[in-house]
């Protein structure tokens, strides 16, 4: 399925080594390299904020290195301008996607080299004719014509490859490709992908699933703090690679499942409706509890969790919190009542990302900061100093801006906010989605934390082996309905839980077949 061999003793197509690159604060690289032969899938792996991105960027001529050297077929480049990079050869797809809405996928492949006829005019016959060709040669039925706006995720970034294709790149980089694809979106990506290194072009590719690495790589660079760690064949044990990336060993942790038969329930839902998307949902929580909720994509429980942080209107069912029924009808409602909800688009809901950190631990509760309508601020960054402690958020300062977190950082700084609103009750939503597995492990220590603390944590996830390691129980939902409830740990398998996310097995009901 791989193609270790064959490019073992291809030529080298790039090099980069030593490259050093600072921000202000930040030694984002620090003697970092990467070299990159022709036909080769090469994964380039590392926490977040490892440097990954930063390096791409200086390869690709977006970011000016201060030290080191990059060598394009043995000679010494560098690049003042993305332009210079790709006319070179060199070709990224970013993480956030470049394609332009209200331009046609024609356009969005050609642009700013657009054929002209004799006149200087932009020949459109030409630019579908040629887009089309490339679309067909990479078995895509995109009509060049389309608004490239109105495609999918997945297409966009089909047409993002295409762009490459059509300036002949020979290095293509994509950074963290597969993150909102699903399986299917990403089994199309993985034949391009093949078809592009048996044209020998090098791929560079950035991805947090080890285990796609055996699947598509052929080898790995392994980048930590900035700096090279190690370059070894895709084959290397997931837990090699892992200790390389976090520099320690990580170890897969069991539940304790405690008892908490005598805990009192903290929430209790009953007969939730909505629709066909959530239908007669019951489920109940206890102080000191982990309650995973599994499922497929669309199984209803990110609207189950909506419907209890009132951000949905529920149709039928009821709430309640320490024993009292709750009418929750917004998320106000729902924040008075003790619970939080840490939705699973942090960039979006959770995050003020043009913010500061401590301006977003300020937005939690700003009354908490202001004495008759004056602001704090020097007990905001106190507060925001103190969280920064306390979560381990690596940022400089907490006056860094949001958005040059990692994603993992970026999650703590959403949770943080939400300990700072003390709820008793947490919905957690896919929270660690895109972030890679150190800051990962760091996060399911805070959630056990709570827990432990006597919250009731709810954790949403599509991940089972997290579910199977963090959960007390594990609910399991399938369109729209409970399906399930399993025990977490070592006593349920992905198998068992895949059952009844899919609707093959009789349901069962703590444990009881219904
Ligand atoms: P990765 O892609 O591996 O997650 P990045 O290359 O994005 O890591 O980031 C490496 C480090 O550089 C991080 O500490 C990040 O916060 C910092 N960083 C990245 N871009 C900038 C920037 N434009 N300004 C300041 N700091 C930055
Ligand atoms: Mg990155």
């Amino acid at each position: 399925m791989q193609g270790q061999s064959n490019s073992a003793e291809a030529p080298v197509v790039a090099e980069m080594s030593g490259i050093v690159k600072t921000f202000p604060g930040v030694r984002a690289l620090d003697g970092a390299q990467l070299t990159l032969r022709a036909g080769e899938v090469h994964a380039l792996m590392g926490e977040n904020g490892a440097g990954k991105s930063t390096l791409i960027k200086v390869l690709a001529g977006i970011y000016q290195k201060d030290g080191g050297e990059v060598r394009l077929h043995g000679d010494l480049v560098s690049f003042d301008t993305p332009r210079a990079a790709q006319e070179a050869g060199i070709c990224v797809i970013h993480q956030e996607l470049s394609i332009v809405p209200h331009l046609t996928v024609a356009q969005n492949i050609f642009l700013g080299r657009e054929p002209r006829t004799a006149l200087g005019l932009l020949d459109e016959a030409a630019l579908n004719a040629r887009a089309e060709k490339i679309l067909a040669s990479m078995n895509l039925d995109i009509h060049p014509k389309a608004d490239a706006g109105n495609l999918t995720v997945a297409r966009q970034q089909m047409v993002e490859i295409a762009k490459a294709l059509a300036v002949d790149g020979r290095v293509l980089v994509m950074d963290e490709p597969t993150a909102p694809l699903n399986d299917r979106e990403v089994a199309e990506l993985f034949t391009i992908i093949r078809g592009l290194k048996a044209q020998g072009v090098a791929i560079v590719y950035i991805s947090h699933r080890m285990a796609e690495l055996p699947q598509i790589a052929d080898r790995v660079t392994v980048m930590r703090d900035g700096a090279w760690i190690g370059t070894v064949g895709a084959e290397a044990p997931v837990s090699e690679i892992i200790e390389m990336m976090v520099g320690r060993k990580v170890e897969v942790k069991s539940p304790d499942i405690p008892d908490l038969s005598n805990a009192p329930v903290l929430l209790r839902a009953e007969g939730l409706k909505v629709g066909r998307r959530v239908r007669d949902v019951s489920f109940e929580v206890r102080a000191g509890e982990i309650l995973g909720f599994a499922g497929l994509m669309g199984a209803g429980r990110t609207e189950t969790a909506r419907l209890i942080f009132g951000a949905d209107a529920r149709e039928a069912g009821r709430i309640v919190v320490h024993g009292r029924e709750v009418d929750i009808r917004s998320p106000a409602d729902a924040v008075a009542a003790g619970i939080g909800y840490l939705s699973e688009d942090r960039r979006r809901f959770g995050l003020a990302i043009g913010l500061s950190v401590a301006e977003n631990v300020a937005l939690a509760d700003l009354g908490r900061f202001a004495r008759a309508g004056i602001v704090n601020g020097a007990s905001i960054r106190q507060t925001a100093r103190e969280m920064i402690g306390k979560l381990r958020v690596r940022t400089p300062h907490e006056n860094q801006e949001a958005r040059l977190l990692s994603g993992g950082n970026q999650q703590k700084v959403v949770i943080a906010k939400w300990l700072l609103r003390e709820c008793d009750v947490l919905f957690f939503d896919e929270p660690t989605r895109g972030i890679d597995v150190g800051a990962k492990s760091e996060i399911y220590d805070l959630l056990r934390n709570l827990a432990a603390q006597g919250k009731a944590i709810v954790v949403i996830s599509s991940e089972l082996p997290e579910l199977l390691q963090l959960s007390h129980r594990i609910a399991v939902m399938c369109e729209g309905r409970l399906t399930g409830v399993l025990p977490g740990g070592p006593r349920t398998t992905q198998a068992e839980i895949m059952a009844l996310a899919t609707a093959q097995a009789t349901p069962i009901l703590e444990g009881v077949p219904a």
